[in-house]
């Protein structure tokens, strides 16, 4: 081989790996905290809280279920490097509990947001023996109280941010009780009677109990079950004795059976709602954006107010 050329293509392996330590160099000055969250309601609440002290990893984006969600050798190493983890907890990420508990006995921060949460606000359904139900989040009083579990990791973490962590904290807990007040003013808006929200999978009861929705889920709390050709039934019938004039279809969850309940009782799909996994950031509809977790939050709600008029 030409010995110029040998000398070039040194050359350019050369600047290849002066790149690459660059780069490497360049993260290991990053003085953020790496965290790595499931869900992105989780993740929205440790943003609020970190700014820009923090650098969040999202196992689980947009349209994902997370109770069917199992981690991939990539989520492994994701969840190994962070300095942080947060997830929901109460089973949501009900296939990757081996993993956290794990990883918590090896001495990793792990930290479920929802241990934040008194046992006595939690509901556990009879069918679920035992088992309360996960989707907190649809109470805003309930997952304010989970910003306090984000502080004590971030601050385990980062001794040194605690204050700023704290002082976020209290805003966005201020920021919350601002949305808890819009939510009782806009369920207000609809008749006690015209309150019944039928939706695919039971992610509603506490979103139901805190607004005064009666709520009917077609699969359990959790969609790892499917609806059988019963309950569609059940659910028509009720759906045509009681009136009802929208059933609504979910992000995370297939549409065909709501679709089909739809088709059978002419009853209007009222419009798709965020359940398990919120929307894509900057993703704007009627002024919301549907990434972040107030954003979500208006969407849902003017959704139902709006088709159930
Ligand atoms: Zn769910």
């Amino acid at each position: 081989m030409n010995s110029c050329f040998t000398k070039f293509l040194l050359l350019i392996a050369l600047a290849m790996l002066a790149g690459c330590n660059s780069r490497r160099a360049e993260e290991n000055k990053d003085a953020r905290i790496k965290v790595t969250t499931t869900v992105t309601m989780v993740a929205d609440l440790v943003r609020s809280v970190g700014g820009e002290r923090v650098l969040i990893e999202t196992l689980m984006g947009p349209g994902v279920d997370p109770h069917l969600y199992k981690a991939a050798a990539s989520d492994v190493t994701k969840l190994q490097r962070a300095d942080v983890i947060f997830y929901s907890g109460l089973l949501l990420e009900g296939k990757m509990q081996d993993i956290f508990t794990d990883l918590a006995r090896s001495g990793r921060r792990v930290f479920a947001v929802t241990d934040a949460i008194p046992k006595e606000k939690l509901s556990a359904p009879p069918e679920f023996a035992g088992h309360p139900d996960p989707h907190v989040w649809f109470d805003v009083t309930l997952w304010k109280l989970c910003l306090e579990a984000v502080v004590k990791g971030l601050a385990e973490a980062d001794p040194e941010g605690r204050e700023f962590y704290e002082a976020r904290a209290a805003e966005k807990r201020a920021r919350l009780d601002e949305l808890h007040a819009w939510a009782l003013q806009k369920s207000a808006e609809l008749p006690a009677d015209r309150r019944i929200l039928v939706t695919s999978h039971d992610a509603y009861n506490y979103f139901g109990r805190a607004y005064g929705f009666q709520v009917i889920g077609l699969q359990g709390i959790s969609t790892v079950s499917e609806a059988g050709l019963a309950d569609v039934a059940k659910l028509s019938d009720f759906i045509k004795e009681k009136g009802i004039k929208a059933v609504f279809v979910e992000s995370s969850v297939p549409h065909d059976t709501i679709e089909r309940i739809s088709r059978d009782t002419g009853a209007k799909i009222g419009g798709e709602l965020f359940s398990d996994a919120m929307g894509t950031a900057g993703q704007m509809e009627n002024g919301y954006d549907l990434g972040t977790y107030e954003g979500m939050i208006k969407h849902n709600l003017s959704t139902i107010v709006e088709a159930l008029q």
